[in-house]
């Protein structure tokens, strides 16, 4: 499958940024996995849901209702573009997303989309349990002190008393949660191309991505 370019990665590593510029400049849409564990986790926030409760995380799961539309995301009708943008819903966002009930739920639609179009996928387990049969598989990667840096920078814009040790803190629990869980844990394989962007510009792992697809 070549219309299918996966992006998989550590938080802070770019994907975000770097999976919207690659979509854009070959046309393709962009899917946004971290966005669907997001919503999963606002809604389990707005219900008073525990991150542990698989009963009550399944039924929310199989009926949120996800949409994306001009770069904006909504959950059952309502713009959560912002609201999912904090510290706190990162951190519960990576809790729900190592219940296996939620991959499972979020499995289809992730697949549903990348079967049905010319897609850039960016998550932790596109190309390894979403379209592990695409040919064009990235993994983006930077040390964990950029990583801290880039993710602080974006949260400082909502929370000024945000402090960077506790972002690099933050960043190294997250890392060792999505790596270690049981079920579809953040995995770089040999059939990813492996990029590090601690010292790149933007424009240069674009290009980069570009340059190594098998079929633009
Ligand atoms: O990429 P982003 O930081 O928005 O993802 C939020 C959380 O969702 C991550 O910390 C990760 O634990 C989880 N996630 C995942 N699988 C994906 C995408 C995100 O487990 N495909």
């Amino acid at each position: 499958m070549k219309d299918v370019i996966t992006i998989d990665g550590p938080s802070g590593s770019g994907k975000g940024t770097i999976s919207k510029l690659v979509a854009k400049k070959l046309g393709y849409s962009y899917l946004d996995t971290g966005a669907l564990y997001r919503a999963v986790a606002w809604k389990a926030r707005e219900e008073n849901i525990s991150t542990d409760d698989d009963k009550a995380l399944e039924l929310l799961t199989g009926t949120i209702r996800i949409e994306f539309k001009e770069e904006k995301i909504f959950a059952d009708g309502n713009d959560i573009s912002s609201a999912i943008r904090t510290a706190e819903i990162g951190e519960m966002s990576s809790r729900v997303s190592a219940r296996p009930v939620v991959r499972a739920g979020l499995f289809n639609i992730q697949r549903d989309i990348c079967l049905n179009g010319k897609v850039v996928i960016e998550g932790r387990d596109a190309g390894t349990t979403i379209v592990p049969e695409s040919e064009n598989k990235f993994f983006l990667d930077a040390n964990v002190e950029e990583r801290a840096r880039r993710r602080f920078e974006e949260l400082k814009l909502k929370d000024p008393d945000i402090i960077l040790e506790t972002t690099i803190e933050d960043i190294k629990k997250r890392d060792l949660r999505d790596s270690s869980r049981g079920t579809s844990p953040l995995q770089k394989t040999d059939d990813m191309i492996h990029i590090d962007s601690t010292s790149m510009t933007i424009e240069e792992v674009v290009n980069e991505i570009v340059r190594s697809l098998k079929h633009p």
